[in-house]
């Protein structure tokens, strides 16, 4: 396993991650236990910071749907960057932790009245819009609010990088945004520019997660930044800000080659400073919104091994106490991770096992064929690099209690997201009178 952040094995031989030993975090929190390496986050974050804003002026937007909580939330804010929202739920948690609203932006192709409207009430500071639908709906709901607020038009570059069928979003044939080739993103830009609502302040596109080719995005920045000349052609606005996402791929297991920020930055901004040299126009100001990139090798999952199952010359099934209820990628898009047994990260691997999760399902294994050293129950299994998608996409199946979450650094770990409790599963659940057939069913009146 590819040690991430702050991970190094101690003098006992044990995995250790932000100074804290992973056996003493497991014990002392319980498993399955989320474990966030708080100085990784933020290196991340600065490492952004000084690759797009400092040497390009760029602006940053952490993406909130890959690891929300509060505690993230301040450290994003603290950390000088902005924060991509996807939902009045995430929207809900950034105000919540007093996260300046004029540095949240709000995406999603389907946003509900009820979310913009509270995106509106919050003053937010800029809208990424999707479709036309939206345009009209925000448009109306700000007249109401006598608000003008800020919008980014997402578009569909046409660009087709090499990633998983799912996780690819700047193909034509896309839920997402509005395409250029067929004019549709042009009649948008020529819409938003009517409606007296709307301060229309610029472009975005998103071509997708976990890229590795540098040349994608350079090519995405090159058919955008022809889409602004064209819009500058046809309308004479020039376009202020240009969104070019997020997506820069991340290590999880060998064969992963990720590309160092600065040179992401570098191919994004040099394309957007020589094209619009060439255009003869002003650069427009860059926005980037990483996510996986930043909260991924931040987080590591623990678990503890409980039953294993050798079918003799067929495979042997190590299973843990989690699995596609706290991690649903392996199952959703046969995402690979590394593990160690971090009580035994010292010893050679001797065998090669698949890791089985505990819910009612085939599919619900975390990782296939690992070599790892012989097994026992109790021992502790890290799995790295879950520090993206995995919080954020983790669900109640089974009615499996969501673990914990843990921030560590220096030594000290605190808790920043607690397990959920059984009474928390049932706390929405009500009983109709008529059913209560003894005093064994509680009304429950929460
Ligand atoms: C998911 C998403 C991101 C973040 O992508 P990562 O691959 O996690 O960096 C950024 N922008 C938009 C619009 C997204 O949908």
């Amino acid at each position: 396993m590819k040690l991430n952040g702050t991970m190094c094995i101690n003098e006992k031989g044990h995995l250790e991650i932000g100074g804290c030993d992973t056996l003493e975090l497991a014990r002392e929190f319980g498993t399955p236990l989320y474990v966030l390496d708080e100085m990784c986050f933020r290196l991340s974050c600065r490492d952004y910071y000084d690759a797009f804003s400092i040497k390009y002026g760029a602006e940053v937007i952490y993406a909130g749907k890959t690891l929300l909580n509060l505690a993230v939330c301040r450290m994003v804010e603290e950390e000088g960057l902005g924060l991509d929202v996807v939902s009045g739920g995430e929207l809900f948690t950034a105000l919540k932790a007093g996260f300046p609203a004029g540095r949240i932006y709000f995406h999603g192709n389907n946003k509900s009245s009820d979310e913009l409207a509270m995106a509106l009430q919050a003053g937010i500071g800029c809208f990424i819009v999707d479709n036309l639908f939206e345009l009209e709906l925000l448009s109306h709901l700000a007249g109401e609010y006598g608000q003008v607020p800020a919008v980014i038009l997402r578009v569909t570059p046409g660009v087709d990088a090499h990633t998983h069928e799912y996780i690819k979003t700047g193909q034509i044939d896309s839920k997402f945004g509005l395409v250029i080739e067929t004019g549709q993103a042009l009649a948008g830009v020529k819409r938003a520019l009517e409606l007296d609502n709307i301060y229309f302040k610029g472009l975005h596109c998103h071509i997708g997660s976990q890229i590795f080719e540098l040349e994608s995005y350079r090519y995405a920045a090159e058919v955008m930044m022809a889409f602004i000349n064209q819009i500058g052609e046809e309308t004479g606005c020039l376009v202020a800000e240009l969104d070019l996402g997020g997506g820069l791929g991340v290590y999880y297991t060998e064969g992963d080659q990720p590309r160092a920020i600065q040179a992401y930055a570098d191919v994004l901004a040099g394309e957007v400073q020589e094209k619009a040299r060439g255009y003869g126009f002003q650069p427009p100001k860059l926005i980037v919104e990483p996510g996986r990139s930043i909260s991924g090798p931040s987080g590591t999952t623990l678990y503890t091994v409980g039953a294993i199952k050798d079918i003799p010359g067929i495979r042997k099934y190590v299973a843990v106490d989690g699995g596609m209820a706290d991690n649903p990628r392996p199952a959703l898009y046969q995402a690979r991770y590394e593990a160690c047994l971090a009580g035994k990260i010292t010893r050679p691997s001797s065998e090669v096992v698949s890791v089985a999760g505990k819910c009612c399902e085939s599919g619900d294994m975390l990782i296939w064929d690992i070599e790892l050293p012989v097994a026992e129950p109790g021992d502790i299994l890290a799995v790295s690099c879950t520090g993206a998608y995995n919080y954020s996409m983790s669900m109640n199946y089974n009615r499996l209690p969501r673990p914990a979450m843990v921030l560590v650094r220096g030594g000290s770990a605190e808790l920043i997201t607690r397990r959920e409790s059984y009474e928390a599963l049932i706390m929405n659940d009500l009983v109709p009178e008529r059913l209560m057939k003894n005093q064994s069913v509680t009304k429950n009146d929460h």
